[in-house]
């Protein structure tokens, strides 16, 4: 037992801490929220694999096929536990949560918590699914990372957000000093393109596909979806056009190759569903996003239009994995969540605020104070319900 008050800690604009039982609240909500609209199954669910299921869209997705459909899942993270001085990761407490909640609805659910990256982790899950699972339906690979160490060579590749080919300017919100200032992001090397490639790339996807159809672990008609983002004009310089774009390009690459291998040996499928913008520890780190989603969440909720993570992946879900008629792809191939962010009319607004935005403005002409608020929520702060004056149990495990 070690039960101690949590308050928020931060190094900057992270939290570098994580209040156990405002994690909970968070996956309790979510169970509810999908509890109260049970899904008509059109295709059986009957084992998941999510790559990244402990936060995000990952989370999500662990959610959806969990407490939605009544699959078992498996969930592959990597966040630190607590110890004798620190609590653990958000992560790691909305694991435990889903366990606990997991476990009242007699749902299966395992979890490995180690480097989703290494053929350790892969084997052990693959141990896992097998002995307490069987041939998976459905794998979700949501990873977001800012490295990844090549299983084949040892190197630590190291992500970068930057432009390709030229420096770019824009307006972003200085998170720490909540100040509207103008960044310059110089136009990343030949060399750091390539690392974000081999981190945010489609060449793990492929390892756990082919290590997945190895050990024979995928069922007839298996799919395989990952994750992506294209988003508004404002950010293409340095999300659709930079580096990370590159990365997502690849995983497109991926995708197509995986569509084709899981057809001809599952009679299968592989996606790429392109998703919404919304507020995660990995779409924070990014330049420009912050501003654009204190600016995009009024647009959407006036129209009736928004969507959380949950909200995304039911719609994924419903409409696309387990519909007996699937909704159209784009013309690339790709699932569309992302279609209600991207109408004309939510767009056009939030690139006329776009430059009236200033320090003075941010508060009253966009709803940074809802942004903030959705980001301290990631780490269980600032969770309708929980009392932060008590002290709360932080050494949890499942
Ligand atoms: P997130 O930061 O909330 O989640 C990342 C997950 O990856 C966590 O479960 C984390 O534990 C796991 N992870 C990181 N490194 C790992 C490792 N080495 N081994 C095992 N697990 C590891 O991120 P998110 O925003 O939900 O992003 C998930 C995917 O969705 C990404 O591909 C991202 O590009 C995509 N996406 C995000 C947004 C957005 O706005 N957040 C929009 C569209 C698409």
């Amino acid at each position: 037992m070690t039960k101690q008050i949590v308050k928020r800690l931060s190094r900057g604009f992270i939290c570098v801490n994580a209040h156990p039982e405002g994690c909970a609240r968070n996956v309790e909500q979510w169970v509810a929220g999908v509890g109260a609209r049970k899904k008509a199954a059109g295709r059986a669910l009957r084992n998941v694999l999510v790559v990244g299921a402990s936060t995000g869209y990952g989370l999500a997705s662990r959610v959806v096929a969990g407490f939605g459909y009544g699959a078992k899942t498996m969930g592959v993270f990597f966040e630190r536990p607590p110890d004798e001085e620190k609590t653990a990761t958000a992560g790691y407490y909305n694991t435990a949560a889903f366990h606990r909640l997991a476990n009242v609805e007699g749902i299966f659910a395992a979890s490995l918590n180690g480097d989703a990256f290494s053929n350790e982790a892969k084997r052990a899950a693959l141990d896992m699914i097998r002995a307490n699972m069987g041939p998976l339906d459905l794998v979700i690979y949501s990873l977001a990372s800012p490295k990844r160490r090549d299983p084949d060579t040892g190197h630590v590749h190291t992500s970068v957000l930057k432009p390709l080919h030229h420096a770019f300017s824009s307006k972003t919100i200085e998170l720490d000093s909540e100040k509207v200032v103008h960044v310059t992001l110089h136009s990343a090397s030949k060399k750091e393109t390539a690392e974000t490639v081999a981190v945010m790339g489609g060449d793990d996807w492929r390892r756990w596909i082919a290590a997945l159809l190895e050990e024979d672990l995928l069922a007839e008609g298996a799919l395989s979806v990952a994750y992506s983002y294209i988003g508004p004009e404002v950010t293409w310089p340095i999300y659709r056009d930079g580096t990370i774009g590159q990365a997502k390009k690849d995983l497109e690459i991926a995708a197509r190759d995986l569509d084709a291998t899981l057809r001809a040996r599952r009679g299968g499928a592989a996606r790429i569903s392109v998703n919404k913008a919304v507020v995660t520890q990995a779409s924070s780190a990014i330049p420009v996003v912050p501003l654009y989603l204190s600016l995009l969440p009024p647009q959407m909720k006036k129209r009736g239009l928004e969507e959380g993570p949950l909200e995304q992946i039911e719609r994924l879900f419903a409409d696309y994995l387990v519909a007996e008629k699937p909704a159209p792809l784009d013309n690339a191939g790709r699932i569309r969540l992302d279609d209600r962010e991207l109408r004309p009319e939510v767009q056009s607004e939030i690139q006329a605020e776009w430059p009236h935005v200033t320090t003075e403005n941010l508060r009253t002409l966009t709803d940074f104070a809802g942004y903030q608020r959705e980001f301290r929520r990631l780490f269980g702060f600032e969770v309708e319900g929980v009392d932060y004056e008590q002290p709360v149990e932080t050494d949890l495990s499942w």
